[in-house]
This record gives C-alpha cells, sequence and structure tokens, in this order.
C-alpha cells in the first residue's frame, strides 16, 4: 500500500503517519515526488486494516499496490521520475548517452576513450574497472586503478563516470570515485549486493539479467529502492533467447513495457543487446525512437586491440556517425511530439 499525502501536508503530518505504521510492525518510505510525497507501507499491510490512515491529517488517499514491486511501480508514482545524477538529469526531455570501452585498460587507452566520447557529446564515460567475465583466465579489470584513471577523465573532459560494481566490498571504493554505481546483469539478483547499493544513496544503474522476466527487474530495483534509495535506472541490455545469430535478443518491447509499469527511466545498452557493431547504430535509433530515455555503447580508440568486446565496439568514426544521428532523431521526434501517448 502507498498513501499518498496531500501537496500542503507537514513533516510532522508525515511522521504522525510512519509512526502509524511502526507501531504495527510495519516499515515506510517516504519518496518524493514534484508535487506530492508518498510514504510506501512494506510487509503485511493487513496488519493496517483497524487504523483508519485515509482520515489523518495530510493524507490525501491510500492505493492499494497489487504487485510486489511497490516503489518501482507507477501506481505507487504516476508521474514519471527523473533521475538526477551529478547534475544530468535521465528521464527528463533529451535523451543520455552513456559511451565509452567496455573496460577501462590503461591511463592512456582511458584518457584517449575519454576524449573522444566527449567529442561525440555524450554526457557520461562508461567503463569497467571490475569486470564480470565469463572466464577467470580472461582479463579482470584493473580495479582501484582503473577507478582513478576514470576520475581523472570526469576532471579533464566534464564526463559523469558510471562504472560496474561487482561486489559488497567494492561499493565504498566504486562509489568513491563514480557518479554512477552499473549493476551488471549477471548480479541483477545478486540481493546482497543490491541491498547494499540501496543503502550507499549513489545513483544506481540497473542492467537486466541475462534470462530476468520484467517482474524480476522491477523486483531488483525494489530491492534497491526499498533501502531507502530512490535513484534507479533500468538498462535493457538483451536476453537469452534461441537465437544464435546474435550475442543476445535485444527485446525492444521492454521499453514500452517498463514506462507503463514504472516510473523510472530506462535506457538501452545495443552493444551487449546484439554483439556486433554494425547492429549498434540501427539498434540505437529503434531505441531512441520506442521511448528510450538514453543509451549505452561501447566505444573504443582501436576495438580490434580491445581487451574485451572490440566486436561490439564503434570505432571513434562510427560513434560520431551514430552521435549525429541519435541527436537528429531525437530532435525529430521532439519537435512532432511522437512520442506523446506513451508514458501515463
Ligand atoms: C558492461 O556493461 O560492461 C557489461 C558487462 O554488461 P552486462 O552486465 O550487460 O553484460
Ligand atoms: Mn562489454
Amino acid at each position: 500500500m502507498v498513501i499518498i499525502m496531500n501537496p500542503d501536508a507537514t513533516q510532522q503530518n508525515i511522521n504522525d503517519v510512519i509512526e502509524v505504521i511502526k507501531d504495527v510492525g510495519l516499515e515506510a518510505r517516504v519518496t518524493e515526488g514534484v508535487q506530492q510525497k508518498i510514504v510506501a507501507v512494506i510487509g503485511d499491510k493487513s496488519k493496517l486494516m483497524p487504523v483508519p490512515i485515509d482520515a489523518m491529517t495530510g493524507v490525501d488517499h491510500c492505493v492499494a499496490i497489487s504487485k510486489s514491486y511497490k516503489l518501482a511501480s507507477r501506481e505507487s508514482h504516476p508521474q514519471s521520475s527523473v533521475i538526477n545524477v551529478s547534475g544530468v538529469e535521465i528521464g527528463g526531455s533529451e535523451p543520455i548517452i552513456m559511451a565509452g570501452p567496455c573496460a577501462v585498460e590503461s591511463r592512456e587507452q582511458l584518457l584517449e576513450s575519454a576524449e573522444i566520447i566527449k567529442s561525440g557529446g555524450a554526457q557520461f564515460l562508461r567503463g569497467g574497472a571490475y569486470k564480470p567475465r565469463t572466464s577467470p583466465y580472461s582479463f579482470q579489470g584493473l580495479e582501484e586503478e582503473g577507478l582513478k584513471y576514470l576520475a581523472e577523465a570526469r576532471e579533464k573532459t566534464g564526463l559523469k563516470i558510471v562504472t560496474e560494481v561487482t561486489t559488497v566490498e567494492a561499493i565504498e571504493k566504486v562509489a568513491y570515485y563514480a557518479d554512477m554505481l552499473q549493476i551488471g546483469a549477471r548480479n541483477m539478483q545478486n540481493f546482497g549486493l543490491l541491498k547494499e547499493v540501496g543503502k550507499c544513496g549513489k545513483p544506481v544503474l540497473l542492467k537486466r539479467g541475462l534470462a530476468a522476466t520484467l517482474d524480476e527487474w522491477l523486483n531488483a530495483a525494489e530491492y534497491i529502492m526499498s533501502e531507502g534509495n530512490p535513484n534507479v535506472v533500468f538498462c535493457e541490455r538483451g536476453i537469452r533467447t534461441y537465437e544464435t545469430y546474435t550475442r543476445n535478443t535485444l527485446d525492444m518491447s521492454a521499453i514500452a513495457a517498463i514506462k507503463h509499469l514504472s516510473h523510472l527511466p530506462i535506457i538501452v545498452d545495443p552493444s551487449h543487446g546484439t554483439g556486433k557493431w554494425r547492429m549498434v547504430k540501427p539498434m540505437a535509433l529503434a531505441a531512441i525512437a520506442a521511448g528510450a530515455d538514453g543509451l549505452m555503447m561501447e566505444v573504443h580508440p582501436n576495438p580490434a586491440k580491445a581487451l574485451s568486446d572490440g566486436s561490439q565496439s564503434l570505432t571513434p568514426e562510427h560513434y560520431r556517425d551514430v552521435m549525429t544521428s541519435i541527436n537528429k532523431l531525437a530532435k525529430f521526434i521532439k519537435a512532432e511530439n511522437l512520442l506523446s501517448f506513451v508514458e501515463d
């Protein structure tokens, strides 16, 4: 259940509601919408039956949420959320682009990548310092050294940093250097990790699990949000199907589905979604046309020499070409108001 407060409800009114919830042994989470504050009740809501919450001062109305994910659901928060990451708004009127190499390989490679990414107009630099590789013998990432190069690249270019955290132990370090923490596909249901990134307060990019249903993905977001972190952005990166030509099957329908089911933004990763650089541009354009709030794309100064995912990485020239087309498409969609009906 969620309790929608009046726009003029005071902090004392909210505290009173929280106290009533706690008195019956349940937990309360407050989220702030643009116009209203919402108090979500976590736990068995039947315990609240004898309490006339609707009648309390400052309460507008209560909504019973049928889904197991509550804070992430659009039912609880009808207006779309805009997630602010160090001043960049994800879910606003412009698509946000995150681009960069699969992995931070060296200082030189990363700083060169950052200049390329900046010149194309993306807002975020991506690059893994902790790499979740299928084989233990593959390059595992530079760890803290890589994080330092990412922070240096931010200093030099002003780009925001998004990078993956793979273990609970590394959260503090990654949160210290990065603007946004990435939870990779392989960790989407690592519930201990989700809870800890929920506690750390930094915005989270939550990639879809290799074979996760939308319901499982939404519940993964709920794990993070229920620990007090409302700043979650979904990233569709393809799922396992019987198709083997592509690395994964990029589920474009997830964009519209998530927009309907949740108020959180969703971006798309056509690099891991296809595994093929040639498919990145058409899928990137398709994602923006379908209403995605942004993209994550792998770009490498020299894909042939990349230590990981070279075959799905764009060259600097292709990256700039994709960015030009995306900007044109986004402008056209906005000018013609083509996606007006999609969200609410
Ligand atoms: C990545 O973005 O670096 C990555 C490993 O992607 P995924 O978790 O989607 O496989
Ligand atoms: Mn990769």
